[in-house]
């Protein structure tokens, strides 16, 4: 088992690095190209908020798919577990993230579960507040808290991106209009959901997400639990089960850490009782996670023994 340093990860960053070449730079994303690809940058917080940073680390990447956590907190707090799973399906699936077939041929009651497309969009509709303005105003406020960095802000620019090119997620939110689904206002869903995907966040904004997932979801300065954990173990198993897209199985076997990725290519690890990890890695596979992130998660599993079905690294500290 290695120790975490800041020396450590910056090897752990060289070693992973490579791994970049086999991914694409999205560039349906605004200021996006292929010079961004070789860029691997880690934060790592333990509980007692030791902050550990490597490589590329200061970038800021859009959240997208890892808004997708944010709002399932927010619906849960809003309506709880057993509203917010009439409206979603808590499966993992073997499709894409924007995939429309599974809509049509399984259940065409709700969406696979949360991470996906579809399900954030039914998520997103559940999320309070008197107007769009307001509720992504709560979801930004949360993460402001959760991340204990006031300045977090939204590119209007990677909104109007999303919006621009948001072709197939409104047809995923027009179709569940179309099966009962989706009873509010389609369009402010959708329109939320984009503001929630272009939210400008760096790796130590990611590390402090993840950490809110596993320290009980309390705020890291004040200490005020701003969600019941419960919840966030709810959070916790859907990322462990689909939080890597349609590559989460290979995750749990090769990392086992509850992890969340977006297309722009970041990650965020939460080790329950251990750490939260931020990872920015923009070259990004066919699947939609980062290349040299997710080899970067799998190596910092290894090294740091922080597989949580590795009951072995227990007994090796005994
Ligand atoms: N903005 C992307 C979309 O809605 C996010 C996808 C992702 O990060 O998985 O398709």
């Amino acid at each position: 088992m290695k120790e975490l340093t800041e020396q450590y990860l910056m090897e752990a960053i060289e070693d992973s690095k490579p791994f970049a070449s086999s991914g694409n730079v999205n560039m349906n994303i605004p200021n996006t190209d292929e010079t961004l690809k070789d860029l691997l940058g880690v934060t790592i917080i333990t509980m007692d908020q030791e902050c550990y940073c490597a490589g590329d680390y200061m970038e800021c990447v859009p959240m997208q798919s890892t808004s997708k956590i944010i709002g399932l907190m927010l619906a849960l707090q809003d309506f709880g577990k057993d509203r917010v799973f009439q409206a979603v399906g808590m499966e993992p699936m073997g499709d894409f993230f924007n995939s429309i077939s599974q809509l049509e041929s399984y259940d065409t009651s709700k969406p696979f579960n949360p991470m996906i497309n579809a399900g954030a969009i039914a998520v997103a509709a559940l999320i309070k507040g008197q107007s769009v303005e307001k509720r992504f105003e709560r979801y930004l406020n949360f993460l402001k808290k959760i991340t204990s960095h006031e300045e977090l802000w939204m590119s209007e620019e990677v909104y109007e991106a999303e919006k621009a090119n948001g072709a197939r997620n409104r047809s995923l939110a027009y179709f569940m209009q179309s099966t009962g689904t989706l009873v509010t206002d389609v369009e402010e869903a959708l329109d939320l959901y984009f503001r929630m995907n272009a939210v400008m966040m760096n790796c130590e904004d990611f590390a402090r997400v993840g950490l809110f997932l596993a320290r009980g979801g309390r705020a890291p300065h004040t200490e005020e639990r701003l969600i019941p954990p419960h919840h966030l173990r709810t959070v916790k198993a859907i990322m462990m089960t689909s939080g890597m897209y349609n590559s989460s199985g290979h995750y749990a076997v090769e990392a086992g850490i509850p992890c969340k990725s977006g297309v722009s290519g970041s990650i965020i690890g939460a080790i329950p009782g251990r750490m939260g990890i931020g990872v920015i890695g923009p070259a990004i596979d066919e699947k939609g996670n980062s290349t040299a992130g997710g080899a970067l998660i799998k190596k910092l599993s290894q090294d740091l023994g922080l597989n949580m079905f590795g009951i072995e690294n227990i007994e090796k500290e005994r």
